[in-house]
């Protein structure tokens, strides 16, 4: 073999997101883009705050050397120290910067997360219908992608499922809350009983199960509580990133957290280091650690989302539609009219009509329809919505 096949392989499949955006741009420049209803991408439609920019602009005023130059590998120490005191107040906790390590973004987070825990043989399960990128991470961490589905009904942690698919071999969960792709957010007592679970599965099998709890859309939750995962479940490690709560995607910014309370606090710290160095990540941009310094405390502003979210709902559920009401983050989970899901996508797609079809989360029957795009287009997307219904209707 000259290549390794793996890498090829991920290379060569493409992401159904990512063909169905680019497929997007390309129908927006033939017909105009007030008339292509584009629901695939993540990508915030709320600007970036001012403090963003003030922020860079006064770090362009510092000496070349020190705005641009290495950092330490986990971060700046008094950006990370900052971000300990923000989430300390939050939170009630006792963090310090030695629990912090400054990452490019979840997808840094959490593919240095599994390759800190996991071993040849590991399996970590993942939440069907699920973020598609976590196959690739676990599995080139060296593990076993293993997909438990959530509850049929309400989309939280399905507790008997999960118990079932735990064994000697499970080394972590990751659970994502708010959710992508349903925009569920997993109430207290779900996550308690999770917990439990967990605990119970450690104890049975004498293992050490890490929950890692993936959280971009933290910030993004419309009037129900968030709970913090570390102060339900000690083996928690927290994947964090700013691509959403402070709109920079691609700025590549966000960080790892191994709680003081975690038992193997320390050993942590070093593995999720260390994986950070194989990984080659080096440090994170050191003019975005610089920005979250000055935005520690910056609100994110959800009220866009919200109101997105008011006239979706309202609007699908008029017309007869069938969905998962959000309780966070900015995707609205739709049921397909007709089983296949990619079939309903096509039909869709001739009215101009872009979600993501679900079977590439990991779940048959539905489309995801990504909310965080400007409040006309889900307006002006009611029509082509209604003529889908009806064109189901007549069939
Ligand atoms: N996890 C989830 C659930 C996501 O939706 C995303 C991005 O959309 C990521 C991780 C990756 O985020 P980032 O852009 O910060 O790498």
């Amino acid at each position: 073999m000259t290549i390794n096949e793996k890498s090829r392989a991920y290379g060569a499949q493409k992401s159904t997101i990512r063909e169905i955006s680019a497929y997007a741009n390309q129908r927006k420049a033939e017909i105009g883009a007030d008339k292509v209803f584009d629901f695939s991408l993540g990508n915030p439609s709320v600007p970036a705050p001012d403090a963003v920019k003030a922020s860079i602009e006064h770090s362009l005023t510092l000496p070349p050397m020190q705005l641009h130059g290495y950092t330490p590998a986990s971060g700046l120490p008094e950006v990370r120290e900052a971000l300990a005191q923000s989430l300390n107040r939050r939170f009630s906790t006792s963090y310090s910067a030695g629990d912090l390590y400054l990452t490019c973004g979840a997808a840094a987070s959490l593919s240095i997360t599994f390759n800190a825990v996991v071993n040849p043989g590991d399996e970590v399960i993942v939440i069907a219908p699920y973020f598609p990128e976590y196959r690739v991470w676990i599995e080139s961490a060296g593990a076993t992608c293993v997909e438990v589905m959530a509850d049929p009904k309400s989309f939280m942690l399905d507790i008997e499922a999960i118990t079932a698919a735990l064994n000697e071999r499970t080394k972590a969960i990751v659970i994502n809350s708010p959710n992508n792709p349903v925009g569920a957010v997993y109430s207290r007592e779900n996550l308690e009983q999770l917990a439990a679970a967990l605990t119970e599965a450690e104890q049975r099998f004498g293992t050490t199960i890490y929950l890692v709890s993936d959280e971009p859309y933290r910030e993004i939750a419309f009037g129900v509580e968030v709970p913090w995962v570390p102060s339900i479940y000690d083996r928690t490690i927290v994947c964090y990133s700013y691509s959403k709560s402070l709109s920079l995607p691609g700025e590549r910014i966000g960080w790892v957290l191994v709680p003081d309370t975690n038992p193997e606090h320390d050993v942590l710290v070093q593995a999720v280091a260390g994986a950070g160095r194989a990984l080659g990540f080096v440090c994170a941009p050191a003019l975005f650690q610089r920005v979250l310094m000055d935005c520690v405390d910056e609100p994110c502003n959800v009220e866009a989302y919200e109101r997105n979210r008011k006239t979706l709902t309202e609007g699908l559920s008029k017309l007869g539609y069938e969905f998962v009401e959000p309780q966070g983050a900015f995707y609205l989970w739709v049921r397909a009219l007709e089983p296949d899901a990619e079939a309903f996508f096509e039909r869709a797609r001739a009215h101009e009509l872009l979600p993501v079809p679900s079977d590439s989360f990991g779940c048959p029957g539905w489309v995801r329809v990504g909310y965080c795009v400007s409040h006309e287009t889900i307006v002006n997307s009611m029509d082509a919505w209604e003529a889908l219904a009806q064109e189901y209707q007549a069939s």
